[in-house]
This record gives C-alpha cells, structure tokens and sequence, in this order.
C-alpha cells in the first residue's frame, strides 16, 4: 500500500489521500515525503490534473514531522538543508495556479498544518477531535517547514507568537475565528463536499496565497509597524526572563518571525530554516527529544509494565476518602467512563467530593469543553456513599484517607471484606512504605501503591509503588488502569519517599540549608529558578507547608531509630523547626518564609533576622549546582538502591512530578550532560564543603571510571 494514495475523478479533481502503512498516525518520514513531493511535480505539470484536495484516511491528518530523523541531524548545515528541503514542495503547492484544498481531521500539528497553510483553502472536520497547532517548541525546536512565516502572515504576529512559543493546540471553533482555517464540516464526506463545491467556485481563477499578492500586508502589521516593533522591543527580554534563558527556542522563534516580518516569503522561509538549525543542535533540544519525545514514547508503550498479562480495563471502581485527592481521583476516573463509588466517613464528606467534579464540570461547561449533557452523564457516574457495601463489584479500590498507618489500616481491612478475591487494592500515600501498609491486607500480593499528585486533574503522572509482596499481576493490573485514565505511569520499587517525594525533597531541603548558613534568600530564589525549576525553593515549601515536611522528618526519623539506626539531621531540619515555632508554616497559614496575601507572595523581612546574611556571599553559580546536583545524585542512588527501575521512569518523573528543569531531560540526563567524570568531581568538591548529601552515588563513580552514561532515549527504544 502506497503512503498517499492518488485518484484522479472526472473534472480532473486529483484526491490525495496520506495513509502510512504501519504507522498509527501520519507522520513525515521519507516514506510520505517524497510522494508529497511528486505530488507537486504531478500538479504542476499534469494538464489533467485542475484540482487537488489533501486528506487523511487515517484519524489525524497528519502529527507531525519524523522525529527519527530530526533526531539524526547532527551540523547545523544538514540541518538547515534538511528543511529547506522540506518545505520546497509545500511552496510548489502554493505555486501551481491550481487550487489546493487540505481536508483536516484530528490532530493536524507541526509538518501537518505548515503543509495545510500552504493549501489554499483548509476544511476541518469539526467533529471534537481536531487540534491544530505548532507545537515544536516542546521539543527546543522551532517550526521549520514555514510555520514561523506562514502563520504570522495569517493570524498575525502577536497571535502566531503566542501559539507557536506555547506550543498551543487549537480547536476547530477557535482556528475559524483566528483565520487559520476557512470552513468547518461535521463529517469527512461533508468536507469533501465543500472541498470539491469550493474547487468549482473558482472556474478558471488562479488561486494565490495572500503573501503572494503584491499588496500583500500582514494582519496587525509587518516588522517595520509601529504596533509590531514595540512588541518586538519587549518580547525577547520577556521571553527570557520567563525562561531564564534556558530555551533558546523562544528567541530563536521571534527572530525568525522578525526578521520574516521584513522580506518576502521565499526569503523568510530561508531565515527560518537558519533558525531552525539553531535549535536543532541545542543541548537543550536534545535533552528534550530524548526524554519527552523518546523516553516518554517508551514508557506510554508499556517499557514498565510486566509482559505476559492480558491488558485490563476497570469497570468499577471505589475510591475511598473523598478529600481533595479521593475527590481528583474520581473526576478524573469518571472523565474516562469509569463507575466510580466514592466513599467517604459521612454522605455529607462523599457529597462534597462529588461537588469538586460537578465545579470542575462547570468550568468546562462554560469554556464550551463540554455540553451540560456530558457534564451530567460524568456525574451520574459518581455514586457518593458512607457504605462500605457499595465497594462489591469494584475491581479496583484506591484509599485517599488521612496520612496515617493505623486509619489506613482500617479503611483496608474493612474494604477487604466486601471486595472479590480478585480485586487490587491501592493506597494513594505519599510517605508511608506500602510494604508496611499491605501488613494490614490479607491479601499483600494484591497491594499496590498509587501515587497520585496534586492537583490530580492536572498532573499527568502517577507512580506506581511495588512493595515487597505486590505480584506482577497487580502491577500489570494498575499500570494499565493508570493508562485507561490517561495519565503517564512510573514503576518504582518501595522506600521511603518512593522516589518523587525523596528526590523533590532534596531541592527544597538545599535551598533552605542555604538560608540557613547566610545566603540572601532572594539569591536562592533566583537561582532556583534560573536553574529551570518551575517555583523557587523556598516558596514551594511554603506551598507544601512546613508542618508537613516536619511531619514526614519526624515520622522517618521515629521508624528509623525503631529499627535501630541512626538519624543524620539535614542542615535544613533547625531551620524548618525555628519558623515553625514561630507558626510561620506556610501558605495556608498566610506566613512562612514569605508572607502570602491575595495580592501574592512577599519574602518574610524577618528572614534577614532570623538567618543573618553571612559576610561572603557565594556565586549564583554555586546556588545552582547545589540544589540541581543534589537532586540528581539522589536520582542516581535510587537508582542504585533498586528504587527505580529504569533510566525513562527516573528522567520522566522528574519532569512530570516534580518540574525539574525539562530543558535538562530529566534528574539522570542531567549527568549525562554534565558528563559523568564532571559531575563526580564537583560532587566531590561540594561533599568537602558542604556534607556527605554531596558525595557521589557509588554508582556514578563507577559508570565514570568505566566511561558510561545513562542510556538516552532514541529511535531503537521500543
Ligand atoms: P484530605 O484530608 O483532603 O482527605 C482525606 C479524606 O479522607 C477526608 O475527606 C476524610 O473524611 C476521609 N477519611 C478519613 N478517614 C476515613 C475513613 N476511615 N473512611 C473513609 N474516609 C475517611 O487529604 P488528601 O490531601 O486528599 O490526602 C489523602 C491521601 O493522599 C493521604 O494519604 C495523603 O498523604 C495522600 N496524598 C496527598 C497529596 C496532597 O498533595 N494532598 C498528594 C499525594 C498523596
């Protein structure tokens, strides 16, 4: 079967149909790259052919450009080559004098929809499933085939900045309004239809782009506009200060568009494939590629999931506490079809956790993400209750309840008795060992953690928690409910912390060491965030609360010396228990090392008192390496411990769990980045300085010795 296949109908309308072979989506490779191209060929130099129409047989249009291959480029050179290349045709198309008609249906991103710009008329098949957008930016890249010139001669260049520096992916409704498409039809046959009634419209006129036509002016001006020219005043120092710099995409994306904005379109093109090639060889870029394009790809392909087992759907589902995280939970299970019980101590708790699905609901209601009529179907399937009895039939049941072992105990026991022999059960904990847990459960081997974060409806990751006991059934059986719910699963094995919460606790537990020896707690912040941490560490303690991270050291520090081991203090502890005894505990008390108000966050002036300013202050740099190095060292001993399984789940959860820097590639490429030998020495020189937190793992002293990295991710992985 051919990538695109052509026929010819009568009226010489030429339908051009991408349907890879193998492949789930359309995405361009070789294999339909070089039929598109013939294409272009054939459309000019055919005399039969008046018309042509661009479609997909498959459910996107097309999602994107091969990363396999952007992944390949390694110059500068090649890869401007690569895009020019590229994007020839697409110009072709435009050129032919012959009308081009893109039909888009589902995801038409990235190559997809710089292809459907160059056609000169594009129908959506407006049937809730269309997205249209320019998302490389996700990838440290920048859109290459045209999308940097195209779409700001379209939409404007505010707006086109916008989508393409948010990587935003529209709808069909909003991408009419904007003049990004032409027209909506409910179904593919209807959008033909229009195709073709548009075609003949046109009789014997020699279609043109907008660009193409000698009075040609972009909407809201070019780069020479006074409008324009003042947003490009601010632009790039605004988009550095919200990236620190770290993504060399977004200034290379404003370049691109600027310098667009002052030449003609086929000299604008070439401008932005130099850019284009600029990102391709960042670090940044790379990182970026092989951990949330590669290793992400492998980990949603199940890398961690045990072979062999039936994949499992759930039906039934109970949910038991219907707190803020029990309360997500359901939203988020009931999103997906699921029947959820929600259980909570009393109707009044279980009824308030059904209310934050029906407010969430509302939202979408009101924003046009959903009908009334959907909202109220989701809700029907969340049944509140204080009956344990309602559990039977459930083949999953998570517990959210309070933070304590002998609560948890309870609630498990209780929900044993009611449960068929079959069904696993979960615990929703993020501190307590789950092998610990499951010693109230008859049945441990069906006993799983399920490490939902918060807020559950709006982070992408769960990580699984293994105990000692739990089979690799059970394992097989969550993994696969975590999927069904649209979130990205991590596999990791027992220990305190799990590896989320341990590693994070590491970045937040430096920042303060460091208020705590004198370091100016602006500076830390700054750095923090220069560093490419989504919130400095200081104010994420603050949101976390310091009683909770009392709470959690004085819970390890209890179960520790009941095992007969020693407790090492962290130079953060006397800090953490000077502010809490002046009840500054956080956010939710309104002071904590900030003061917090609805205006927003102010630093505590009483800080300066409390932790006087040492006389010497050490660079930002310093700061930096401090509180990333920490973190990634703690990676690589969960490594080593067996905490974590694999190299994707370390980098993944990072990145979707805690926000470490994305721009890194995760906690372990870090490492990779740094280079091995480099990290352990300034591992080592920080360890002299500052504590044995620094010493490198074993592991990295090893794998450094030997001259090995962390594998990367890349197109041999599954
Ligand atoms: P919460 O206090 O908001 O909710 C707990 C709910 O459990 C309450 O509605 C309470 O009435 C109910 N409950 C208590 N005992 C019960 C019992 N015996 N039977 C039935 N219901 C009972 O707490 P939360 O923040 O939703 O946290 C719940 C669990 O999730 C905890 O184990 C917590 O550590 C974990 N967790 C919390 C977060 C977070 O950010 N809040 C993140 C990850 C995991």
């Amino acid at each position: 079967m051919d990538a695109l296949q052509c026929k010819l109908e009568d009226g010489g309308v030429l339908i051009a149909t991408m349907d890879l072979p193998g492949h789930a989506m359309n995405v361009l490779n070789d294999e339909l790259a070089l039929p598109l191209a013939e294409l272009a060929t054939r459309l000019e130099s055919d005399a039969e052919v008046k018309a042509l129409i661009l479609r997909s047989a498959k459910p996107d249009f097309l999602a994107g450009a091969d990363v396999d291959r952007l992944h390949a480029l390694t110059t500068a050179q090649e890869a401007f080559e690569e895009s020019m290349r590229f994007k020839a045709f697409i110009r072709r198309l435009e050129r032919c004098g012959k009308p081009v008609v893109a039909v888009l249906n589902g995801r038409c991103l990235g190559g997809g929809l710089e292809i459907a710009m160059g056609c000169h008329w594009r129908i959506v098949v407006n049937d809730g499933k269309a997205r249209l957008g320019l998302p490389e930016v996700k990838l440290g890249l920048l859109p290459g085939g045209g999308g940097t010139q195209r779409l700001p001669r379209l939409v404007g260049m505010q707006q086109a900045l916008q989508w393409m520096m948010e990587g935003t992916e529209l709808r069909a409704e909003p991408a009419l309004a904007a003049g990004l498409v032409h027209e909506l039809a409910a179904d593919a046959e209807e959008a033909l239809f229009k195709a073709r009634a548009w075609i003949a419209q046109q009789g014997s006129k020699k279609p043109q782009q907008p660009w193409d036509a000698p009075k040609f002016r972009y909407p809201g001006g070019d780069s020479r506009s006074p409008a324009v020219a003042q947003l490009m005043s601010v632009a790039p120092s605004m988009a550095s200060s919200k990236s620190w710099g770290n993504y060399p995409a977004l200034t290379h994306i404003l370049s691109s568009v600027f310098e667009g904005g002052l030449t003609d379109i086929d000299r604008a093109l070439a401008i932005e494939s130099r850019y284009f090639a600029a990102c391709v060889t960042t670090p940044a870029s790379r990182n970026l590629i092989s951990t949330l394009w590669y290793q992400l790809n492998a980990l949603k392909k199940g890398a961690s999931r045990p072979a062999g087992y039936e994949p499992g759907r759930i039906r039934k589902l109970g949910v038991i506490g219907a707190g803020m995280m029990g309360a997500g939970i359901a939203h988020e299970a009931a999103a997906k079809g699921i029947s959820v019980v929600l259980l909570d101590q009393s109707m009044e708790a279980a009824e308030r956790g059904k209310q934050h699905s029906r407010w969430l609901l509302d939202k979408d209601v009101k924003n046009g993400r959903r009908t009334s009529e959907q909202r109220e179907a989701q809700l029907a399937l969340i049944t509140p209750c204080n009956d344990y009895r309602y559990l039977d039939g459930c083949e999953l049941v998570i517990e959210a309840v309070f933070e304590d072992r002998a609560v948890k105990a309870v609630v498990t026991k209780t929900a044993e008795a009611v449960l068929t022999p079959d069904a696993v059960f979960a615990s929703n904990t993020s501190t307590l060992p789950i092998t610990g847990l499951a010693e109230a459960s008859l049945r441990p081997e069906q006993f799983i953690g399920l490490h939902f974060f918060s807020p559950v409806e709006r982070m992408p990751l769960v990580e699984i928690i293994c105990g000692q006991l739990t089979s690799e059934a059970t394992l097989a059986r969550a993994f696969d409910f975590v999927q069904q719910i649209g979130k990205t699963p991590i596999v990791v094995n027992d220990a305190r912390g799990f590896y989320t919460s341990r590693v994070f606790a590491t970045y937040v537990m430096e920042g303060i060491a460091l208020l705590a020896e004198g370091v100016h707690p602006r500076a830390i912040e700054v750095a923090g965030q220069q560093a490419g941490m989504p919130m400095p560490p200081l104010a994420l303690q603050d949101e976390v609360s310091l009683s909770l991270a009392l709470h959690v050291l004085d819970q390890a520090r209890s179960d520790l010396e009941a095992a007969g081991q020693a407790w090492r203090e962290h130079p953060a502890e006397g800090a953490l228990r000077r502010m809490a005894e002046l009840g500054r505990i956080g956010k939710k008390a309104g002071m904590g090392f900030y003061d917090w108000s609805d205006e927003g966050r102010q630093l505590w002036p009483g800080l300066a008192e409390l932790f006087p300013l040492a006389a010497e202050q050490p660079p930002q740099a310093e700061l930096i390496d401090r509180m990333m190095l920490v973190q990634a060292n703690e990676a690589a001993r969960c490594l080593e411990e067996g905490v974590l399984r694999s190299v994707a789940d370390a980098n993944i959860g990072s990145i979707l769990g805690w926000g470490f820097a994305p721009f890194q590639g995760g906690a372990l490429q870090f490492i990779n980045a740094m280079g091995l030998p480099a990290f352990v020495t300034r591992c080592r020189e920080l360890s002299a300085r500052h504590g044995e937190r620094f010493d490198p793992a074993p592991l990295l002293v090893r794998m450094a010795e030997r001259g090995e990295r962390f594998e990367e991710g890349g197109p041999s992985r599954p």
